[in-house]
């Protein structure tokens, strides 16, 4: 006999997950299946950090407040720990500064503080480079993903019921039926949320999509001691990289700079993001190379191009590179959320922006409404 629950969630990512917790709350019988032992692709290898300041304006940046609120409230009760809240751009130029006092106008910059440069040094004594102003939004958190995708999981389990099939890869669906490399499940509705493989399930829906894959690299440092970041941190490369900046005509004059200033940034993708976790290592990142099939290696002119963008704003580099590692996630920078219906009770749902955590709560609640109904 099969197993028989209300909705199959296929991907144990933060996105099914995400899935997973909205049916749950609304009465039904959930279970999780995912090809491996644990979650190990992009949902535990980003820095963690659920970005409200920087989506793009309008209904995404409405969801990711959503979402960070349902973040803060599956956290406290996931006994998952925020590392730390709020984001801190240091603008290294004046044209940085002319677009941060351009977002300022927006609804977006509603809670958010922008300071001069000499009233940024005073309160930010960590950052030691040139600088024209320091940016200050209250309303990110951080977690450790690594640590915070198995509990979250853990949690779904004991205090909502959420069954878990880890090691088991689902290879065909059909009407109410997985199939899958253990046995058959049976699933009144199905929500397919398979991260960057949009291959091996519906993949001619998802062809059709513009998904493509992209590579970004991390590292774990050490800086030195007593050092602590005020909350997240990023420079004049995220204002050309993050939508809800990126899309302002003021953002053209700093692209313009960063062109002739740090192009081999720009031809790697390179922003600089910096994170603190509770043991004071700190996580840096990013890159972001786009590729169908992304090469499997961490070239280190692409950490020293991170680590180098680190050393202007905070003085020094830190004092060990700890660990390194890369991740892929699915991306279409056109369609930051895909949701594709194949069947009317199976969605599929892939988070194409590169900022897929921080969404990914109120999009399960989105697809689960839209399922099910709202009631
Ligand atoms: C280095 C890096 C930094 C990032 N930084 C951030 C950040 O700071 N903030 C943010 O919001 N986002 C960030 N992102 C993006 C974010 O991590 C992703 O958008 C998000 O984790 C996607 O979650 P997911 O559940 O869709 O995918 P995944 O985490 O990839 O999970 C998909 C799961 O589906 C399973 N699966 C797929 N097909 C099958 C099948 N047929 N059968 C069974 N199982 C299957 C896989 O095994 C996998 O576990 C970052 C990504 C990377 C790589």
């Amino acid at each position: 006999m099969p197993d028989t629950f209300d909705l199959a969630v296929v991907g144990g990512g933060v996105l099914g997950l995400a899935h997973a917790l909205a049916a749950a709350r609304s009465g039904r019988r959930v279970v999780v299946v995912d090809r491996e032992g644990r979650a190990n692709g992009a949902s535990v290898r980003m820095p963690g950090i659920v970005g409200v300041t920087g989506q793009p304006s309008g209904a995404a940046w409405r969801r990711a407040k959503r979402s960070r609120d349902v973040w803060a409230d599956v956290a406290a009760q996931a006994s998952v720990r925020i590392e730390h809240e709020g984001l801190a751009i240091v603008a290294r130029r004046p044209e940085a500064a002319s677009a941060l006092e351009a977002f300022m106008a927006t609804e977006m910059g509603e809670d958010c503080t922008l300071y001069t440069a000499e009233d940024g040094h005073a309160l930010f004594p960590q950052f030691k480079g040139a600088m024209s102003a320091v940016f200050w939004s209250p309303h990110e958190l951080r977690v450790e993903a690594k640590s915070a995708m198995p509990k979250i999981a853990a949690w779904l389990a004991e205090a909502h019921d959420v069954a878990f099939r880890w090691e088991t890869a689902v290879t065909a669906i059909e009407g109410t039926r997985l199939t899958t490399s253990r046995g058959t499940i049976e699933a009144e509705a199905i929500v397919v949320c398979p991260g960057d493989d949009f291959r091996s399930l519906f993949g001619e829906t998802l062809a059709k999509a513009g998904l493509v894959r992209a590579k970004s690299h991390m590292l774990r440092v050490r800086p030195e001691e007593g050092f602590e970041l005020p909350g997240a941190v990023a420079t004049d490369l995220s204002l050309i990289r993050l939508p809800g900046f990126a899309e302002l005509p003021e953002a053209s004059a700093l692209r313009a700079r960063l062109e002739t200033e740090q192009p081999e940034h720009l031809a790697h993708g390179v922003a600089l993001i910096a994170t603190q976790s509770a043991d004071d290592t700190l996580v840096l990142g990013a890159s972001r190379q786009v590729d169908a099939t992304p090469d499997p290696f961490q070239t280190q002119a692409i950490d020293e191009l991170i680590l180098e963008e680190f050393a202007a704003v905070f003085g020094k580099r830190p004092k060990a590179v700890l660990s390194r590692w890369t991740g892929t996630y699915a991306f279409n920078p056109e369609r930051p959320v895909v949701v594709e219906a194949p069947a009317p009770n199976v969605r599929v749902v892939v988070a194409a922006s590169g900022a897929g955590a921080t969404g990914a709560f109120a999009i399960g609640e989105e697809t689960i409404a839209d399922l099910f109904g709202k009631g």
